[in-house]
């Protein structure tokens, strides 16, 4: 078990900044996902944690022991990669057994050790096969027996779903899951995939271009984003912007776009100039009455919930609304937005304006 803590890790790949300056902390058997689009810097982070890639500067502490500048072995660390590296030539028991006979541990010790990660596993029957005749999933087990038979003090993985179709991506999400909570571990995990970012994760860290976006436990990332990147990249439909300019002052609890009063959460900070009303899609509702208009342009039904598609004059937005609600394409109608889970975004900056709703959470984060 550990507790990882990195203090303004950086890395520059010549003129290129792959990471800014990062901070954050990793509690000890935490899930921790990075996550992000490709190309943010998710994976030379977790190389940098890992000990794979030097950072350019900055710190990294595995339960308060500076490990900066050691070696992957000797951080007591276990790596576990998109594309399995299994030894072909060897049956599954070796292949598990393989990183505690090149420590060197008795093989009576050892033979216990695998049966113990073999049962974890539900692989038991597989001792002694090749790997060659494994499907996929067998060998993705396989592999991550070999990462846990160690007992290392953490876990670090690189999209290790990533090569799965979907089907066989949700079965082994939850296998992880169930491994993690029996086992435990500090697991730090990469990924693209906000789903399997918010399905799995206790904290999540979203990055793009090389920077830290936000910080938090998955609902209150979902719930108040820090900055539109993060509005965006969380959520299916992500969430709505509405598209307005004027200012908005402290204490305001309404902001005014041409006719339209939009009630917000009382706010904390003025601004001035082009701003976004964030809204997510279940927060809106169809409703005649209400004075923010639109015409319904498409509809989507997905069985439980569809998603309308309406166009306003500050934009398209999208409601997700009970499946069962008669909407008809062409029709003029009304939004109306529940208030108290708005984010008022300044444009300029990108951030969320902050608000007596996301203060507690974004002065945290
Ligand atoms: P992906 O999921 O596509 O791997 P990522 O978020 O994990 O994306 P990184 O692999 O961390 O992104 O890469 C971040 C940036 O740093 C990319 O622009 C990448 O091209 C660049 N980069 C990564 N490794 C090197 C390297 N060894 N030399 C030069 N540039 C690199």
């Amino acid at each position: 078990m550990a507790q990882i803590r990195i203090e303004n890790l950086r890395k520059e790949f010549g003129a290129f900044t792959a990471v800014e300056s990062s901070t954050f902390n990793v509690e000890d058997g935490e899930f921790f996902m990075l996550l992000g689009p490709s190309g943010c810097g998710k994976t030379t982070t977790l190389r940098m944690m890992a000990g794979l890639e030097l950072p350019t500067s900055g710190r990294i502490f595995i339960d308060d022991e500076e490990v900066s500048k050691k070696k992957a072995s000797q951080r007591d660390i276990a790596f576990v990669f998109q594309m399995f590296a299994l030894y072909p030539h060897m049956n599954v028991e070796k292949n598990i057994a393989y990183p505690l006979i090149s420590q060197g541990m008795p093989r009576k010790q050892v033979r216990q050790r695998v049966s113990e990660v073999a049962n974890i596993l539900g692989i038991e029957s597989l001792l002694k096969s090749s790997i060659r005749g494994l499907s996929g999933g067998d060998r993705q087990r396989v592999a991550l027996g070999r990462a846990i038979v160690r007992e290392p003090k953490a876990f670090f993985m690189d999209e290790p779903l990533g090569a799965l179709d979907a089907e066989f991506r949700e079965h082994m999400a939850s296998e992880l899951m169930s491994l993690h909570s029996r086992m435990n571990a500090t697991t730090v995990y990469v990924t693209h995939d906000q789903l399997e970012a918010m399905q799995m994760g206790d904290k999540i860290i979203v990055m793009n271009h090389g920077v830290v976006e936000q910080f938090g436990v998955p609902q209150q990332i979902y719930d108040w984003p820090a900055t539109m990147f993060v509005a965006d990249f969380l959520g299916s439909p992500s969430m709505n912007f509405l598209h307005g300019n004027g200012t908005i002052a402290s204490a305001s609890t309404q902001v005014k776009m041409n006719e339209t009063t939009i009630n917000i959460p009382r706010q904390t900070e003025t601004m001035e100039g082009e701003f976004a009303v964030g809204v997510r899609p279940e927060h809106i509702q169809l409703d005649d009455a209400a004075s923010l208009r639109c015409a319904i342009k498409a509809t989507e039904y997905l069985g439980t919930t569809q998603i309308v598609t309406a166009t306003t004059e500050f934009g398209e937005v999208k409601a997700r609304v009970a499946s069962n609600l008669d909407v008809t394409v062409g029709a003029q109608t009304g939004l109306s937005l529940i208030s108290d889970t708005i984010t008022v975004f300044n444009k300029a900056t990108g951030k969320a304006l902050l608000s007596e709703a996301n203060k507690a959470v974004l002065a945290h984060g």
